[in-house]
């Protein structure tokens, strides 16, 4: 969890080494040593030897709190300890009227108390994931940048690999679920009748309701009464999903998820109507589309059918999208996002390079508590690069049931935390969102449209996996006698775009700032190929590229 954490806030660490001189120290032990350091940051729920030792006494423990560190809310998942100094100098993190965090000047450094195990909520979040109610919160990016912002209020300097290229302040991942491919797929089944109650009854309550307007209820009604003409192929068919989306991400390589085998279900399915989980279609009918997609740029991956729980099947599943797209790497997304705690290591097992199926089906957010490519702490080599907004969780009248101008307000709001915290925004748009009876294709024009305006990098899912894989290869090392830290990456092949060394030189301590306050503290972006060493002095001042053929220094991560 420790390794993973700073995986994530990637900069210079070691584990404790007794007799060792730190900037920052974090603990989230019972017992404390007396450390060398300039911050020591003690996280948990229980009582702790520091706490004697600087004079503050716990008050309580609550259960599923809510902090608040400035104008953020972060929910803790488990226990909190609450602190009895009512003094506001030093509260930094609060619950209510409670105070969850302080910030003490001890004999020879500064101690921030915590009363949460920061390591346990990585657990949680990385595992479990968060509930539905917070999803709206990306608690673990969250949690980095107060760890950041504690270090950079006392002004030591910072080394950090942003989870963002360098040029960018965040990538964004443009991903389809092909469930359906055509209604052609589908005469006298659940789905056409399905369709066609939507698109008549259905369409009539939405327009009704505000929600469509007189020209697409016609439309709909237009699109039932055609798809006699449409079946017997005289009429295009309105659900075709490539020449569409290909259209309106010109130039922005999208990835598709497809299904490797028609008909089947899929085993263990244990929600309503399992037998709807078959698709009618499979790879093998897109002969047309693949070399079409492939020149665009597009990704093709699984869309997987029993994958989550047989590493059998799933081995078979991937081998069926491999051949087909010629490509050896292979991520997967499953079909009605089916997963339990088994799932990473099957998926790893079966050979597949990344997973995004860490999303909620209800609603939109961070089901972990980040938009950062992580590996899972099951997973030894699969990455998880997580899920943020489906179409269906926005619009379904069952799930969050949003008007346009609703959905667009809770986009913007995670594209915004994007670019705060970096990571990359995956999205998932169904391969039928933007034809009849939905008409969730004008909202997907003008969010695509919002996000070229950024300054994102567009990736596939395997590009984005790829570039994280990169600044997770990147190690630091300790120079001899105190002497700085030099920043090697240990990568055989150039994988763009480049990453940002982003460099916080040492500062006075502002004097008189609360705890609590953020301060901008300047700081200097490098821009990094990794084909050369890069070294730093103590305060991080000065700067050299060196040949990677140095001789090794002590490594310290
Ligand atoms: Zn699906």
């Amino acid at each position: 969890m420790v390794e993973e954490f700073f995986e994530l806030f990637k900069t210079p660490w070691e584990f404790y080494r007794p007799g060792c001189t730190y900037d920052v120290a974090i603990a989230s032990a019972d017992e404390v040593p007396e450390v060398d350091a300039k911050l020591l940051v003690v996280y948990g729920s229980t009582a702790n030897s520091i706490d004697g030792r600087i004079g503050i006494a716990a008050s309580g423990r609550r259960q599923r709190a809510i902090l608040s560190d400035r104008d953020t809310a972060l929910p803790i998942y488990g226990d909190l300890l609450t602190f009895a100094n009512s003094n506001k100098e030093v509260s930094c993190v609060t619950t209510g009227a409670e105070i969850a965090g302080v910030r003490v000047e001890a004999r020879d450094c500064a101690v921030i108390r915590l009363g949460y195990d920061l390591f346990d909520q990585v657990r949680v979040l990385l595992s479990t994931g968060q509930s539905i109610e917070h999803a709206h919160i990306p608690t673990l990016d969250i949690h980095i940048k107060m760890l950041r912002d504690w270090i950079l209020n006392e002004g030591i300097p910072l080394l950090e690999i942003p989870p963002s290229p360098a040029g960018h302040s965040f990538a964004v991942c443009l991903t389809h679920d092909i469930d359906f491919v055509g209604i052609r797929n589908h005469k006298f089944d659940h789905t056409m009748w399905g369709f066609v109650y939507r698109a008549t009854a259905g369409a009539a309550v939405n327009l009704f309701r505000g929600r469509i307007s007189m020209a697409k209820l016609v439309k709909s009604w237009c699109a039932v009464a055609s798809l006699p003409l449409v079946y017997v192929g005289w009429l295009r068919d309105f659900w075709e999903p490539f020449e569409w989306y290909l259209e309106v991400e010109k130039g922005l390589a999208a990835t598709y998820f497809l299904i490797p085998f028609k008909g089947r279900a899929g085993e263990q399915v244990r929600r309503t109507h399992p037998s709807w989980r078959a698709a009618a279609y499979d790879i093998d009918d897109l002969s047309q589309w693949i070399a079409r997609l492939k020149t665009a740029g597009c990704e093709l991956g699984a869309h997987g059918i029993d994958a989550w729980h047989s590493v059998e099947k799933g081995s078979a599943e991937l081998r069926k999208i491999a051949a087909i797209s010629g490509e050896s790497d292979i991520g997967i997304r499953m079909h009605w996002l089916l997963q339990d705690a088994n799932t990473i290591s099957v998926l790893e097992q079966s050979g597949y390079a990344y997973d995004s199926t860490a999303g909620y089906n209800e609603t939109i957010g961070y089901s972990s508590g980040t938009t950062q490519v992580f590996r899972p702490l099951s997973a030894k080599t699969l990455l998880e690069i997580p899920l943020h907004i489906q179409d269906g969780a926005l619009f379904y009248p069952h799930r969050l049931d949003l008007s346009e101008p609703k959905a667009e307000k809770c986009c913007n709001a995670l594209i915004e935390n994007a670019r705060t915290f970096g990571g990359v925004l995956t999205v998932l748009w169904h391969d039928r969102s933007h034809g009849p009876e939905r008409f969730w294709g004008d909202f997907y024009v003008r969010f695509v449209h919002k996000l070229k305006s950024s300054d994102a990098w567009f990736a596939t899912a395997t590009q984005a996996v790829c570039w994280f894989r990169k600044r997770r290869q990147v190690r630091f090392e300790r120079l001899a006698h105190g002497a700085g830290v030099r920043a090697v990456l240990d990568s055989a092949k150039e994988i763009p775009p480049p990453l940002n060394l982003r460099v916080y030189p040492a500062s006075p301590r502002p004097s008189g700032i609360q705890p609590s306050s953020s301060v901008t503290r300047p700081f200097i972006d490098v821009r990094w190929d990794g084909k050369d060493a890069m070294e730093f002095d103590a305060s991080l001042n000065r700067i050299s590229a060196l040949p990677i053929e140095m001789p090794a220094a002590e490594i310290c991560r």
